[in-house]
């Protein structure tokens, strides 16, 4: 969160400023441009008409999706200006950042009693087609049956994998465990890629998981003598 010392800021940065945090939302609440405005517009009375400019400059620059169940006037002039926002790129890629990378169908959902334009939902189905982080890290798909091996419930299957993950200029190792029914993500970092130190690793998931996987699937790194052996001692299916 953001505390801000408004008097020390300038217009422009007001104007860059995404905030969006609930006592953001409360303080905009002084002249509204979204259906989240509209909707409080009943606790209005009593802020009083002293709101600087400046908040005002900056709640015009919000927009807020409406709660479920709220109506919003399409006559409105709030309506008006959340629908010139929604048409700009930079804005709805703005709210998708803000509503954690919500995927178009949940778009639609939440906006499903503001009547929107199809243009808007194209753009927003760009924006998300285009976002990095979304494009990224696509839902995995369903991981029930691999090779006749069943993954129904926890521990009946685990994907191991080491990972490279590159941060500046230097290079991390990591072992990724993923639970074949419940996609439970589980990473560590790992200083080689020498057998008894991802053993270790593995180790550490039974003792994290309070239990042992039954059957393991992972690239031929994972099926060394030394890993073949730890598999049988613990009764894993490799
Ligand atoms: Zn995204």
């Amino acid at each position: 969160m953001i505390s801000e010392g408004r008097c020390t800021r300038s217009k422009k940065e007001e104007i860059e400023e995404v905030s969006v945090d609930a006592e953001g939302r409360k303080e905009s609440s002084g002249s509204g441009g979204s259906p989240e405005d509209v909707v409080s517009k009943g606790n209005r009375e009593g802020t009083g008409e002293e709101k600087s400019s400046l908040e005002e400059k900056r709640s015009l620059r919000r927009i807020a999706l409406p709660l479920p169940g709220h109506e919003v006037s399409r006559a409105s002039p709030q309506y008006k200006r959340m629908l010139e926002k929604l048409n700009d790129e930079v804005e709805l890629y703005k709210l998708h950042v803000k509503h954690y990378h919500m995927s178009p169908a949940q778009f639609r959902r939440r906006t499903s009693m503001l009547g929107l334009p199809g243009e808007i939902y194209d753009k927003y189905d760009k924006i998300f087609r285009t976002c990095r982080v979304c494009s990224t890290s696509v839902p995995t798909p369903p991981r029930a049956r691999v090779a006749g091996l069943r993954a129904s419930s926890f521990r009946d299957l685990i994907f191991v994998d080491h990972e490279e993950i590159k941060f500046g200029s230097k290079a991390y190792l990591a072992l990724v465990i993923i639970d074949g029914a419940t996609n439970l993500l589980w990473a560590t970092a790992l200083t080689s890629l020498e057998a008894p130190e991802t053993l270790n690793a593995f180790r550490q998931w039974t003792e994290d998981n309070n239990c042992v996987p039954k059957g393991i699937v992972g690239d031929q790194a994972f099926f060394t003598d030394q890993f073949m052996s730890y598999y049988k001692f613990h009764g894993i299916t490799p």
